[in-house]
């Protein structure tokens, strides 16, 4: 079986942009209004000859605490089934209240994390993005879904870690 990488985090930070380009195909729903991605959806894909499939999560509840509790449920069901979880992080808002729940929840994970910071368009972003350390969840991986940037050494760590 192949092996999984889950990407998690809160709604509008690029998870499904990441995905597509990851998987090179737009297949997962990039959306500008949260919560288009429906719960869990698998796709195939590949780097480096090595298979593996990736999970894009999506789904929203309005409050904040509804917003903490699905994204955290997200990341639990991401420890127990997947091999590899990828959170991802809006560095141009810095670290949300729900970015610390899901951290706080993934500090405990057996399950390798690897913290994406994306949006990071410019090399001005560079230092924001440095800010997610204070996570605690190790050092965040500087990337720009939309543009491509930092990628390609995301998907040399992916196959490194699994
Ligand atoms: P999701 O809800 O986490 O799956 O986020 P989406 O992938 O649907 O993206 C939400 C919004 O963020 C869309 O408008 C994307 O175009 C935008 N977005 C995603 N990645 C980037 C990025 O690297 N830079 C910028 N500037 N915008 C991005
Ligand atoms: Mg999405």
């Amino acid at each position: 079986p192949r092996a999984v990488v889950a990407v998690v985090g809160r709604p509008n930070v690029g998870k499904s942009t990441l995905v597509n380009r990851i998987i090179g195909r737009r297949e997962a729903v990039v959306e500008d209004v949260p919560g288009v991605t429906r719960d869990r959806i698998s796709y195939d894909a590949e780097w480096g000859g090595r298979p593996f499939s990736v999970q894009d999560t999506g789904g929203w509840e309005p409050t904040a605490k509804g917003l903490h509790q699905s994204v955290s449920r997200q990341a639990e069901h991401a420890m127990r089934t997947a091999d590899l979880i990828l959170v991802v992080v809006d560095a141009t808002v810095g670290a949300t209240a729900t970015d610390e729940a899901v951290s706080r929840i993934l500090r405990r994970s057996k399950t390798p994390v690897i913290l994406v910071a994306n949006k990071v368009d410019s090399n001005k972003l560079e230092s924001d993005a440095a800010a997610l350390w204070s996570l605690g969840i190790g050092e965040p991986r500087l990337i720009s879904a939309t543009h491509g940037r930092g990628v390609a050494d995301l998907l040399d760590l992916i196959i490194e870690t699994l």
